[in-house]
């Protein structure tokens, strides 16, 4: 047992053995609460047993039939049911195996779009500064992590960044929010105009940012803000919503909270809850007309795209989220993990801010909360968190270099919809554990 390729190739983690609601065990029998669903993934728990009852049905039936000779029923279900609940006038989906792929998919569909309309020169994305779509070489090119982007960067498609919209940070003393959201959003405008409109693809965004930040939310405003101006210069919105969709912002799609419908959306995650590889990219009906009148055929696709185990168990998942009630679920029991975050850390001198939407939540560390200075990268405090609450048994989701590629952490919360009260009380305990032990 020692060949895997691991993560880290000088640390050996324990081995995960078996699932139990909102916990994992490993092989030597220890308890971990799930914090953070992993990375936002497990949204229903390690042990769901309607999702688990779905895939071996499906197995028994048929378990993978190549989408260039055939569709299955599973991906047909689960296409319908994501339409029934997604944004009005987003009318297609395309099926992946995970987040990467929805947005390289997102990124090549809407390049293909303009092809067709006879705009060749479109050939640049605008995205966000502290943002991340993915590790393929497309979606790295988009997403804003200066630490990712680095080694790769020569390999890169013509993406520039702008600002992200993140509250804690960006406003300034006396700019209220939606004055904050206005001139942030504007800098899209002058994006525009320095590269030229007619050159750009896309604005591509994750409505509440999620690795590179902490669960941060744009101000209200920003995305309407935004979509007014793709829409003057006739380019494309993407919305990511592979960490912050299915329901982890307590609604099926974040966006809808912001009240904006993208032209394209990619989800992944939660949509195969853990249990299966899964994503999605969903399209609006014209970006669809434009392919079925042009070529008639999306020049793409993956071996496993649409894998009728995946969509077998995606599809029971989103029935549990939208009639099952479990996004409704995620609302209430974010109330309640909100709630809790601020009890035990709104005075902590060390948390500057606890931000957040529905079971998706974030705490930045600072060293000082009324100058906002955040702790150096010498401490390598986000590692020391995560390691010192693993050691306590809670998996949870901190990141460092989080301001300017350098320096700043924050933790990344993101329970199962299942914890109970109890469960949020033994979350807080076990992360106040994992703080009182690290912080300086
Ligand atoms: N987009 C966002 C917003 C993500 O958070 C992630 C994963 N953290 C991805 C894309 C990439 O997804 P995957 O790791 O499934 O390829």
């Amino acid at each position: 047992m020692n060949h895997i390729f691991p993560r880290h190739t000088k640390a050996r983690p324990p081995i995960a053995a078996k699932g139990d609601g909102a916990y994992i065990i490993d092989t030597s029998g220890k308890r971990y609460l799930d914090g953070s669903g992993g990375a936002a993934v497990s949204c229903l728990g390690h042990s769901d047993p309607d999702v688990i009852n779905a895939i071996k049905g499906q197995a028994d039936q048929i378990a993978f039939a190549h989408t260039g000779f055939f569709t299955s029923e599973p991906a047909e279900r689960l296409a319908d049911r994501l339409v029934a609940h997604a944004p009005k006038g987003i009318d297609r989906v395309y099926l992946v195996s995970g987040g990467s792929e929805a947005v390289e998919a997102a990124l090549k569909l809407a390049r293909q779009y303009f092809l067709e309309r006879g705009e060749p020169q479109r050939t640049r994305f605008i995205a966000r500064r502290q943002s991340y779509h993915g590790n393929t070489l497309g979606a790295l090119s988009t997403g804003g992590n200066a630490w990712r982007r680095e080694p790769f960067a020569p390999l890169m498609i013509d993406t520039s960044h702008i600002s992200p919209c993140y509250d804690y940070r960006g406003r300034e003393d006396g700019e209220t929010p939606e004055a904050y959201g206005q001139r942030v959003a504007d800098e899209l405008e002058g994006e525009l105009q320095r590269l030229g409109p007619e050159t750009v693809i896309a604005f591509v965004a994750e409505p509440v940012v999620g690795a590179t930040a902490g669960a941060v939310p744009a101000v209200p405003g920003y995305f309407k803000r935004i979509r007014e101006i793709c829409d003057r210069h006739g380019i494309l919105l993407i919305l990511d919503e592979v960490m912050c969709g299915m329901g982890r912002t307590g609604t099926l799609f974040a966006c809808e909270q912001d009240d904006v419908t993208p032209d394209i959306v990619t989800i992944a995650k939660g949509l195969g809850a853990g249990y299966q590889p899964v994503g999605a990219m969903l399209c609006s009906s014209a970006i669809y007309a434009a392919i079925e009148a042009g070529s008639g055929f999306f020049q793409h696709g993956h071996t496993y795209i649409g894998h009728p185990m995946a969509c077998a168990a995606a599809d029971v998942v989103v029935q549990k989220l939208t009639d099952g009630g479990m996004t409704d679920r995620a609302a209430r029991m974010g109330d309640v993990l909100n709630t809790a975050l601020h009890d035990a850390f709104g005075q902590h001198p060390n948390v500057g801010d606890i931000r957040g939407r529905g079971m998706f939540r974030g705490l930045e560390l600072v060293a000082d909360r009324d100058t906002k200075e955040p702790f150096g990268p010498g401490l390598g405090l986000h590692k020391a968190l995560k390691a010192a609450a693993f050691e306590a048994g809670l998996i949870c989701y901190p990141m460092g270099g989080t301001i300017d590629g350098r320096r700043g952490d924050h933790v990344l919360l993101a329970p199962p919809f299942i914890v109970t009260e109890d469960q949020i009380g033994e979350l807080m305990d076990k992360l106040s554990t994992a703080m009182n032990a690290v912080l300086p």
